[in-house]
């Protein structure tokens, strides 16, 4: 299958960062706080840029990568790679163009293993409901047998499955529900609400849930649909099918403009360029990963970064303060380490709740402002994040599981007895770690050189707000939940050979309802709290999956410190990109959180070209 505006939008022959018009043109130096990915991606896009003079990375604990970590063990026969953060990255144009450039920068496309869209890791995705796995119908509609095959069978499957109750109905109804008066069209509201509205409140109990369990871990009576579900909740007041319909004869998208932006300001060489056929080959696979883990990205960047004289990496330190002083712009950081130091721009890349601490710690300096409580509030009302429970197992023999695919997902519909361990999914780790080389597409990689199954098991999530450290489950008992989930949902037995887990606390920050106006509110605050000089960027703020953490990386180091502006034009004077419908000079960028105000837009898939 063509993906859409692939080719064009990875048209080489325009140069990079030479081509973006800088917006001040003063020399400065910066800080980055929190060495996870979106941190190390505001270092490394900032190495680029000549006027930047020095760059000092502060990260709280002894390793860099944040989430993103993967273990090799060796076993009979090989080794197996655990992670313990994210492991499958979303393929998508021109979403995943900034991970894909940066990872071709660094050199490692040719660690990069695709999953296609034709493998049963892409194809095969399941629900477990109520007590069976049911396989998610996919359409095939590659040749008029394969339509009306797979037509016939999704009716035969909506019909049958429990799962599907109301499901059918739902969807045939949606055009005739009533949209939303236009003076609530502003206001947020659950996706449950949303998706119960507009098709059934099954839909939303049994599918939903399910598949926000293994991108959240989240509870969909409590996440935003303006920010989760933006781009249909647009289409509310002519209805869903048919907004999705006229888009398609119009041959339109629904697209996320920072998506566009992110892409077009990525520090590129002429190495991304000679690779453009592979990275287009990456953009249209269904996910992708890299042979050493995730952590080979954090790798190949320290690595880029220890090269540059330019970055100071600093491991193990932990900010005491973060304050401005009365009559200057610049913002102190203060260390135990390396006392203090002053920067005159700070891109903050770690939690909300971390930084409101740093930024309430105070110092004696006589010339102190005071504390910025408006920031400190707001930053401290955004603090819900999910905890989440990884159990990696591995066991020798290859054929264990009953189904082949990418793994299944549990919904909050489950009933208690059927899901007492608070399962959210199981990921079946060796199909999505094995795929092909993205720069040899004829051969066939996986993570493990060791033969067997490797399987991850993630419980908790919502289920477990509230807690407290004593009620999480130790390895012992996670391991035993994880095997008895395991034989209840697929009748596994076997025991497995080796067994890791990770309790990883207040993992994935919770986009609740209201979100994108209390971010709004909070971007505007940090600019006047901190003169413009305080950024903020990473998860908590704008996207929570990897390839998003890139992309704000970018905007962050490029935009909010306000080196950058949009490019009006390309240098063959083709448009610089569809900001330049828009107002796009009057975009404020500087400090706070650098995001396009027109956050979504009908992208035009036959005239848009982006780099
Ligand atoms: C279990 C799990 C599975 C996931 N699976 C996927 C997936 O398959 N695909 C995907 O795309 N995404 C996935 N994600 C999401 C993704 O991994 C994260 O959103 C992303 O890694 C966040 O990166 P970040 O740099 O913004 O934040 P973080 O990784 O949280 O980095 C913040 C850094 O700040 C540091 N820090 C904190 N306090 C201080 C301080 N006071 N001073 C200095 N430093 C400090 C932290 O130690 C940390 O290194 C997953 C996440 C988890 C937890």
């Amino acid at each position: 299958m063509r993906l859409p505006g692939v080719s064009r939008g990875l048209r080489p022959g325009r140069k990079p960062l030479v081509s973006i018009p800088r917006s001040h043109r003063r020399a400065y130096n910066l800080a980055v706080v929190g060495g996870g990915i979106t941190g190390l991606t505001s270092v490394w896009q900032a190495s680029h840029d000549p006027q930047c003079t020095g760059i000092t990375l502060y990260e709280k604990e002894p390793r860099l990568g944040g989430w993103l970590q993967s273990e090799k063990i060796p076993v009979d026969g090989g080794h197996v790679l655990f992670e313990y953060g994210p492991r499958t990255l979303r393929s998508s144009f021109p979403a995943s163009l900034p991970l894909i450039n940066m990872i071709t920068e660094l050199g490692l496309l040719d660690q990069v293993i695709t999953t296609s869209r034709k493998s049963s890791a892409a194809r095969n995705r399941f629900i477990y409901y109520p007590d069976h796995l049911v396989k998610i119908p996919s359409l095939d509609l590659s040749s008029i047998t394969n339509s009306i095959n797979s037509i016939t069978q999704l009716f035969q499957t909506l019909q049958a499955e429990p799962l599907f109750k109301n499901a059918l109905s739902g969807f045939l109804l949606e055009p005739t529900q009533p949209s939303r008066p236009p003076s609530e069209w502003q206001e947020d509201e659950s996706i449950a609400s949303f998706i119960s509205r507009r098709f059934h409140p099954n839909i939303a109990e049994n599918l939903l849930s399910a598949v926000m369990h293994g991108i959240y871990a989240g509870d969909i009576d409590q996440l935003s649909a303006q920010t989760i579900l933006g781009s249909l909740r647009n289409l509310d007041d002519v209805g869903i099918f048919r907004g999705m319909f006229d888009r398609a004869v119009q041959q339109k998208t629904s697209a996320l403009m920072d998506d566009f932006i992110g892409s077009s300001l990525i520090s590129r060489t002429q190495k991304s360029e000679e690779f453009l056929p592979e990275r287009a080959d990456v953009v249209r696979a269904s996910t992708f990963t890299l042979k050493g883990g995730t952590q080979q990205l954090v790798e190949g960047l320290e690595t880029a970064l220890k090269k540059s004289d330019k970055v100071k990496i600093m491991t193990g330190t932990d900010i005491k303060s973060m304050i401005q002083r009365q009559g200057s712009d610049s913002i102190s950081i203060q260390t135990a380490k390396s006392g203090t130091e002053r920067f005159n721009r700070v891109i903050a890349a770690l939690p909300t709740p971390a930084l409101s601490k740093i930024l309430e710690s105070r110092t004696n300096h006589p010339n102190q402002k005071a504390p910025p409580y408006d920031t400190i509030n707001k930053l401290q009302a955004h603090n819900y994040a999910t905890t989440i429970m990884v159990i990696n197992l591995y066991y020798p023999n290859p054929n264990l599981l009953p189904v082949e695919g990418f793994g299944y997902l549990i919904p909050r519909s489950i009933p208690a007895d059927q899901n007492p361990e608070c399962g959210l999914g199981v990921i079946f780790a060796s199909a999505t770690s094995t795929g092909q080389n993205a720069l040899h597409p004829d051969r066939d990689e996986s993570q493990d050189t060791a033969p067997g199954t490797k399987l991850t098991i993630m419980m908790g999530g919502h289920y477990w707000d509230g807690w407290k450290d004593s009620d999480y489950p130790d390895h012992d008992s996670a391991v035993k939940m994880a095997r008895a989930m395991l034989q209840r949902h697929l009748g596994i037995t076997d025991a497995p050979t080796l067994a890791r887990s990770r309790l990883q606390k207040d993992a994935v920050p919770q986009y609740t309802v209201g979100h994108l106006d209390r971010m709004y509110s909070l971007s505007k605050t940090v600019r006047n709290d901190f003169n413009r000089r305080l950024v903020l960027a990473g998860n908590w703020y704008a996207g929570i999956g990897v390839g998003d953490c890139v992309r704000s990386g970018i905007l962050a180091a490029g935009l909010g410190t306000g080196r950058m502006t949009l490019p009006a034009k390309t240098e063959d004077g083709q448009p610089g990109g569809p900001w330049t419908e828009y107002n796009y000079r009057d975009w404020d960028f500087e400090g706070g959180i650098p995001t396009a105000p027109v956050r979504l837009f009908d992208y035009d898939l036959k005239s848009t070209r982006v780099r």
